[in-house]
């Protein structure tokens, strides 16, 4: 896999500073509370194992799958609800985790969900912030890196499924997707 990779943006040391510096930061925003986290399937099933290792808090974890790259390179503007939450979120604050924010619309659409549904709270940890790449006024409240506009693989993320078991995130090269 790592012939098929341009540079390598975050290793896993990295990785694993950001996870301690936002655990710390979550532990004592939510300190007393018990909130729901909503890890992202699947993209953000490494970074939901690390930080919530950091995360000296009683939580529910729950999983929601949204599809928005339907294994392109390219957001679509179309969200679907792949997997719904496993439990009711009325009353509760619920930390969304996210591996990357680019247009932000499955965000949007999650929190959307999740405030008809009556939480009381929503906030958002994401690993990437790709901010260049918005088509929506939105903000995450927790960010590990801002990471330029370049399709980025690894550490969760994929191309048709591949590269999610990579430890570090970095640029896939263009011929890997250009043929
Ligand atoms: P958005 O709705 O913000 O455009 O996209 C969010 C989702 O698109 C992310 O959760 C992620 O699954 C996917 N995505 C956005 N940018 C990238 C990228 O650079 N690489 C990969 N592999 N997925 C991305
Ligand atoms: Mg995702």
């Amino acid at each position: 896999m790592d012939n098929d990779i341009q540079e390598v943006l975050f290793d896993q040391t990295s990785i694993h500073d950001a996870a301690v510096r936002l655990g710390k930061q979550i532990t004592q925003d939510y300190a007393g509370e018990r909130p729901v986290v909503l890890s992202v399937l699947k993209g953000a099933y490494l970074w939901t194992a690390d930080l919530l290792r950091e995360v000296d808090l009683y939580v529910d974890l729950e999983f929601i799958n949204v599809s928005s790259y339907h294994g392109g390179v390219k957001s679509t503007d179309e969200i679907t609800l792949v997997t719904d939450i496993g439990s009711d979120i009325k009353g509760r604050h619920v930390l969304i985790l996210e591996d990357i924010v680019d247009t932000g619309q499955s965000l949007l659409f999650m929190k959307e969900l999740l405030a008809k549904r009556g939480a009381k709270s929503i906030s958002v940890a994401t690993l990437l912030d790709k901010k260049e790449g918005r088509k929506v006024d939105i903000t995450a409240d927790y960010v590990g890196f801002d990471v330029r506009n370049e399709f980025v693989v690894g550490y969760g993320l994929d191309y048709k499924e591949m590269y999610r078991n990579l430890p570090y995130v970095g640029i896939l090269k263009k011929e890997v997707y250009s043929d």
